[in-house]
């Protein structure tokens, strides 16, 4: 990584710090389009992510996220790698099991993030607008 980036990183994550209580061992939301472009640009999310935040990082996706690259994988075969990459990693409980309540990835990250973030989670998506006017959200992209 870029010392330039690594400074932005570091200054970032002090901010979020010391404003809004976010501390190491860093929670981290995957969604599918960010481990997506990660495969695209030959990223390792398990080197790279700990090597961004400087510390210890527990990164977790949720159902939502791996239904809804599971069903682009069936539409586009490209992305069956995308979804066993992220397979791999653990599934967070997001309360949307029910198939009623389904939400695409992008919903379903911001709902965990909600509006104050109770659980601290960090963020990587590609779709950061959505993510950006609430607070105390720690949402940027890596690549
Ligand atoms: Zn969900």
């Amino acid at each position: 990584m870029k010392i330039k980036r690594q400074k932005k990183a570091k200054r970032i994550l002090s901010f979020f710090r010391t404003n809004f209580g976010h501390r190491p061992p860093y929670r981290v939301l995957l969604c599918g389009t960010f481990v997506a472009h990660c495969i695209q640009e030959k990223v390792n999310i398990r080197e790279q992510l700990p090597k961004y935040f400087g510390a210890d990082v527990t990164v977790v996706t949720t159902a939502c996220c791996l239904l809804e690259l599971e069903h682009l994988a069936q539409i586009n075969p490209s992305l069956r790698s995308t979804c066993f990459v992220l397979k791999q990693f653990p599934l967070h409980k997001c309360g949307h099991e029910k198939d009623a309540t389904r939400r695409a990835g992008a919903k379903c990250l911001k709902s965990m993030l909600g509006t104050n973030n109770p659980e601290r989670f960090a963020s990587c998506q590609q779709i950061v607008l959505l993510l950006l006017p609430q607070r105390c959200q720690l949402a940027y992209s890596i690549v």
